[in-house]
């Protein structure tokens, strides 16, 4: 099969949360069981200057795009890379004025104001660099608002084109909190006419929403976890958009992301003190434990549960449910490492926690994949009581490296953690903490139920091992997805289904 893979950051090149990581790991595996997967990304040159990680070679195609937007005709240039130790081709689109900046979206904690503008110009040249690198895709696979241009491209403006005779569209959510929403004014930058700014397609109470214009368009939509694809048609997740997705809801499809687990494995993790697999678990994970917590000025006690968290520092990742019970927590003898970003008020929360408490907590403002990777090998476990949450990888690299998370009930972490009830312990399916009510007292009562099945090793060690047993791989999901695509070829070549597919005949069914 032949995909087009587009998304605004992909790693090594550019990352701001999951999609990155999604954006590499799923082509990859895609092209490991024959497909044939290209991915468009942007070209971030003062990103990746300043990630100082190492890429691939990056060369110039020598083809040249131009699109429209709005009023002004743009160009962009394409240049080419790979994905280390695979055979995905990845095309860069270089268009200085828009990506070359300091950051992806945001500068200063302020959007660039021509946030619309860039992506509708990404969207369009995906689209122009897919027809002129020839790729003749049977799937567009878009994601999030930033591409959702792409699936109403393919539909309105592609489909039957020379190249695109029966392509058809998938768009895949990450996160309902961002929904690339602009005054209406915007609609003229997209290039397409005023009749599809209407409430089934691209309207949202009187914006322009590029995540609603997504859904609507694609031929199948996805998102990251089956659990995310049931809440997000309910107020409480849907941010506004749950009838939109109620009304496509046979359309609509969960698919636990997988992990990268050439790059998240503490058998080859090159990051970590010792590496370790399940029957040398113990030993491995008590020498990672003692760099930590050296390398953070910790006590080394071999001991005291020592908890971890690696997160953007955010209402959505539950950092208030924290600072209502950090008091009680600096009570507790237990060790608190923080790692991430976020908001100032949770930042110097952590860093205050850190200073009056320097035996019980170390806070470290940034971001680091190195220091992530020692923590997710050093931590007992894992705190995640995340408001909402699509996938989530954390919790899932947590269950590779033995260490158990501890999760509030939502989106992916309910679809990967199973709560150690006394019976899940004692079938041995249990490999985590799970909660429902998103309360400080009851994620507390978590840790301290944590706390002490810590001290039974024999327990512990149960949940430890039903976490690293699984298979957390990519191979499963890749399977999902392709079991997607097939579905939206069918449909496509189905021309009743296919053709003028652009739904704004329905009668009314949301809002
Ligand atoms: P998000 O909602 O931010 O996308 P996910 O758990 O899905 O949350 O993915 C976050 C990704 O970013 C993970 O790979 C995580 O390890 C990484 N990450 C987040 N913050 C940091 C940080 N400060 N340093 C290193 N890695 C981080």
């Amino acid at each position: 099969m032949r995909i087009v893979f587009a998304s605004s950051e992909a790693v090594p090149f550019s990352k701001t949360g999951g999609l990155a990581d999604v954006a590499t790991a799923l082509p990859k595996a895609l092209a490991q069981i024959g497909h044939d997967v290209s991915l468009i990304t942007p070209y971030y040159p003062q990103v990746l200057k300043r990630s100082g990680v190492e890429i691939p070679a990056i060369k110039r195609t020598g083809i040249s795009i131009r699109v429209q937007v709005g009023p002004k005709f743009i160009e962009g240039q394409v240049l080419q890379s790979t994905l280390p130790g695979s055979r995905v081709n990845v095309f860069l689109i270089e268009q200085p004025i828009y990506f070359d900046r300091p950051g992806l979206y945001v500068e200063q904690d302020q959007d660039y104001r021509d946030n619309s503008e860039r992506f509708v110009f990404f969207s369009r040249a995906v689209m122009e660099a897919t027809r002129l690198l020839g790729l003749k895709p049977e799937i567009v696979h878009a994601n999030d608002w930033q591409t959702a241009l792409v699936p109403a491209l393919v539909n309105i403006e592609y489909r039957g084109t020379p190249g695109f005779e029966h392509t058809a569209s998938i768009f895949t959510i990450h996160n309902m909190a961002f929904q690339g929403q602009f005054w209406h004014w915007d609609m003229l930058l997209t290039g397409l006419d005023w009749k599809y700014f209407n409430w089934r397609q691209m309207e949202c109470y009187g914006h322009l929403n590029l995540l609603k214009t997504g859904i609507s368009f694609a031929d199948l939509v996805t998102t990251v976890s089956p659990t995310y694809a049931r809440e997000i048609q309910t107020p409480e997740f849907g941010c506004g958009l749950n009838g939109a997705l109620s009304a496509r809801q046979s359309d609509l499809e969960g698919i636990l992301n997988g992990v990268d687990t050439e790059v998240w494995n503490p058998a080859t993790d090159t990051y970590i003190a010792k590496n370790y697999s399940l029957g040398a678990l113990e030993d491995g994970k008590a020498v990672c434990k003692a760099a930590l917590q050296k390398r953070l000025g910790l006590p080394e006690r071999p001991s005291v549960m020592l908890l971890g968290s690696i997160s953007r520092m955010t209402h959505q990742k539950g950092f208030q449910l924290l600072e209502q019970c950090a008091s009680m927590l600096l009570d507790q003898d237990i060790q608190l490492v923080f790692l991430g970003s976020g908001e100032p008020r949770f930042e110097n929360l952590l860093l205050e926690m850190a200073k009056s408490h320097p035996e019980k907590v170390a806070t470290t403002i940034g971001y680091d994949e190195e220091l992530s990777h020692q923590i997710e090998a050093g931590a007992d476990a894992f705190l995640m009581p995340s408001e909402f949450e699509p996938c989530g990888l954390n919790q899932m690299y947590s269950l590779i490296y033995g260490t158990v998370p501890i999760v509030r009930a939502v989106g992916g972490l309910a679809d990967s953690v199973i709560d150690a009830s006394d019976e899940n312990v004692a079938n041995g399916t249990a490999n985590g903490f799970s909660f429902c009510e998103f309360r400080s007292d009851v994620l507390f009562w978590n840790i301290c139920r944590a706390r002490s099945l810590f001290a039974d090793k024999q327990k512990w060690h149960r949940l430890q091992r039903a976490g690293m047993k699984r298979d957390w791989s990519w191979k499963h999901s890749a399977d999902e997805y392709v079991r997607v695509y097939e579905r939206a070829i069918a449909k496509c070549l189905a021309p009743a289904e296919c053709e003028g597919d652009e739904r704004q005949d329905e009668g009314p069914a949301h809002q």
